[in-house]
């Protein structure tokens, strides 16, 4: 591993424009399930219980929807960035990164301090919530006090439309300026950090291999096997919150 973890430093020492993508496994050190592994929020939820039809269609499932979204904003509003986040922010400062794409909601790349124009949220955010009527867009911190008050299904104080995390739902359209601009990005980098994602959520897990076809190196941290690792140039398998300031430590150090 340490001979690993040397020539990935020398890596980012030679790349000049460095892309982050990044996914919930980034974010598990700092106390916030991801969805996949052993004890991940599919091990307590069953996601097609919360596909965007129906929590359009019908005001049960916007209860359940709202009831297990409502439980893990809690946890996120509570976290704090852990060593891998910061290490990113540690990159940007180094003047190698271009931009972070996240699949994250959890807002802990900001909460970091790496640059928010540089932080491209393919998922949303969990820290909002809009209208799909009006499109109106309300702080997530206000309609939580209304659920907490005992409206369990809120809806738009404007327009009466359904309100919902302004987050990416299984079957939801992906917001096209960010799905653009993670691409423009892949294209334009020289080095690919992929870290903490399964690389199994489409079309997401195709900006990293967009990466791979334009040339760019691909470094992959993760827990467990990809289906990207085979195209990798380096692939790390530990916590990415050890590895990474790691590596960034020793990228810093030979730069
Ligand atoms: P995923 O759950 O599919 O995969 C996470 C990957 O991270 C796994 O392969 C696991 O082996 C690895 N991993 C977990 N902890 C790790 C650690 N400490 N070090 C190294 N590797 C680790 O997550 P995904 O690929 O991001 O895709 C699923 C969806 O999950 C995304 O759409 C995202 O929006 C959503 N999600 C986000 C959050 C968050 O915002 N923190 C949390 C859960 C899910």
């Amino acid at each position: 591993m340490d001979e690993k973890v040397q020539r990935a430093a020398e890596r980012i020492r030679a790349a000049e424009r460095v892309l982050a993508f990044t996914g919930a496994g980034l974010s598990t050190e700092s106390g916030i399930p991801d969805f996949r592994s052993p004890g991940g929020i599919w091990d307590r939820y069953d996601p097609s219980d919360f596909e965007f039809d129906k929590i359009v269609r019908s005001k049960q499932a916007r209860r359940k929807y709202w009831e297990m979204s409502t439980a893990f904003y809690g946890t996120m509003r509570d976290a704090e960035p852990n060593p891998a986040h910061l290490a990113l922010k540690a990159l940007e400062d180094m003047g190698k990164l271009t931009a972070i794409v996240t699949q994250n909601i959890d807002n802990l790349h900001q909460k970091a301090g790496s640059d928010p124009e540089r932080v491209i949220e393919i998922h949303g955010t969990a820290f909002r919530v809009s209208c799909l009527g009006c499109g109106a867009s309300f702080e997530r911190d206000e309609i939580e006090d209304r659920l907490a008050a005992g409206d369990d299904v809120p809806a738009c104080g404007a327009c009466g439309g359904i309100l919902k995390p302004a987050t990416i739902s299984f079957g939801q359209a992906m917001p096209e300026a960010a799905l653009a601009a993670s691409f423009s990005h892949a294209r334009g980098c020289d080095l690919c950090l992929v870290l903490g994602s399964s690389l199994v959520v489409y079309p997401a897990a195709a900006v990293p291999m967009e990466a791979a076809r334009s040339g760019a190196e691909i470094l992959i941290i993760n827990r467990d096997p990809t289906p990207l690792d085979s195209h990798a140039g380096l692939v790390l398998r530990g916590p990415v919150g050890v590895v990474l300031p790691d590596i960034v430590r020793r990228a810093a150090k030979v730069s």
